[in-house]
């Protein structure tokens, strides 16, 4: 039996790792220093925010001059695509994005297309993966950003971001990469990549929240958006959280060193969850890749037909299931996930879909008793439901 809380939502965020807290603590209290004072406080408070840099730049393969810390991957992502359209305004105003990337760039991108930039949006397959053809067939020398997620948080498609990269600078343009699903979980080398600007954040790898990066390609022109004092080598002002990037970057150490042995952890946790629930659970969909390995090791999502995602959710955290309606990315919204009906997801089904994302401390023994609670809740929704009543006769699966 489970008595405590199951925590299937990691892709939301997860708990700081206790060697992270721990690694973190004396600079709150001792290392406290303002990196810009001169004194011996703030060189000690600087010594630590190199350190971290250099670990950060070593891992995804760039030079420590070309991480920039933020506030998170929401702040990088506005930066990296704000920051290209207030430098490149001379060459055009075309910007690209998937139509599934994170509300950090959607909502952005629908702001700056109000400031007169035109926005336009690369196709994706039923799989949520890049249509490459389509991107070629829509860049120009007008256009100056095209964007694309490394992995989706919702669905977890991994795209081809290299592809997508080498298409973009076909034309000049930028290419920009939100790895905050990516980074800490699979291996990632921006110089192989190809990008020029790629996002992280480190709550989403047993990081504190309210930190993150923003790779910057040596010798890219980019406009700030926050401006203020001489931080971040002038580009982004603001006093440097010394204790949260210490405690990014000691993350990212540990995600780094434990990448193979989480990800086959995980993925393992994952495809037992998914082959039962598509064996034991009726009229059930599976959102996203079929092939395991070109999703997300943590992400399984599935539209239960019939009902709706916020019921099953709320049943499952009554049930002491803790896991994300697709829609409750969107702050309570009721409409579908733009990802999912961006992948031809029926707006019916859409509604009925949950994300499950798992992580280290979760076990097979949390797995079955989920699924267990699923098969039951799902069927006690689905005899309350109308819908479900009138396409009783139906014996096709979805
Ligand atoms: C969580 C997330 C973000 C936002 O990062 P924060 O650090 O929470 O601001 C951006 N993009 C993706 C893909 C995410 O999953």
């Amino acid at each position: 039996m489970i008595n405590k809380p199951i925590y299937f939502d990691h892709a939301a965020t997860t708990p700081v790792d206790k060697r992270v807290f721990e690694k973190m603590a004396p600079y709150y209290t001792e290392i406290f220093g303002n990196p810009n004072s001169q004194h011996v406080f703030g060189r000690n408070a600087v010594c630590a925010v190199d350190e971290a840099r250099d670990t950060i730049a070593k891992i995804i393969g760039a030079k420590p001059s070309e991480i920039y810390f933020t506030s998170g991957g929401t702040e990088a992502d506005n930066w990296a695509l704000r920051g290209v359209c207030g430098a490149f305004k001379d060459k055009g105003n075309h910007v690209i994005i998937s139509p599934i990337e994170h509300a950090a760039m959607i909502t952005t991108a629908k702001e700056l297309a109000k400031d007169g930039f035109k926005v336009d949006f690369m196709k994706v397959d039923e799989e949520g993966f890049v249509d490459l053809e389509h991107l070629k067939s829509i860049v120009t020398e007008k256009t100056i950003f095209v964007g694309c997620m490394l992995a989706n948080n919702e669905v977890g498609t991994i795209e081809p971001i290299k592809e997508i990269a080498e298409i973009a600078h076909s034309v000049n343009a930028v290419c920009f990469t939100d790895a905050v699903q990516a980074a800490g979980v699979l291996d990632i080398n921006v110089k192989e990549l190809g990008v020029d600007l790629m996002s992280m954040s480190s709550h989403k790898i047993y990081g504190p929240k309210g930190v993150g990066a923003l790779y910057i390609r040596n010798g890219l022109r980019l406009k700030s958006i926050i401006t203020g004092g001489h931080q971040e080598r002038t580009k982004r002002g603001g006093t440097t959280n010394v204790p949260a990037i210490v405690g990014f970057s000691e993350a990212f150490k540990i995600a780094n060193a434990e990448l193979e042995k989480n990800a086959v952890y995980v993925s393992n946790l994952r495809d037992h969850f998914i082959k039962r629930i598509l064996e034991e659970v009726p009229f059930v969909k599976l959102n996203g890749p079929k092939d395991g390995a070109k999703r997300l090791p943590a992400n399984a999502d599935f539209s239960f037909k019939f009902i709706e995602g916020e019921s099953i959710l709320f049943s499952l955290d009554l049930a002491g299931i803790s896991v994300s309606s697709g829609s409750a990315c969107s702050s309570g919204s009721l409409e579908p996930s733009h990802v999912l009906l961006s992948l031809g997801v029926p707006e019916g089904l859409a509604h009925g879909s949950i994300r499950f994302s798992f992580g280290k401390h979760n076990t097979m023994e949390q797995v079955d008793y989920a699924v267990n609670v699923i098969k039951q809740s799902v069927e006690r929704l689905r005899e309350m439901s109308p819908l479900f009543k009138l396409n009783q006769g139906e014996i096709k699966n979805v």
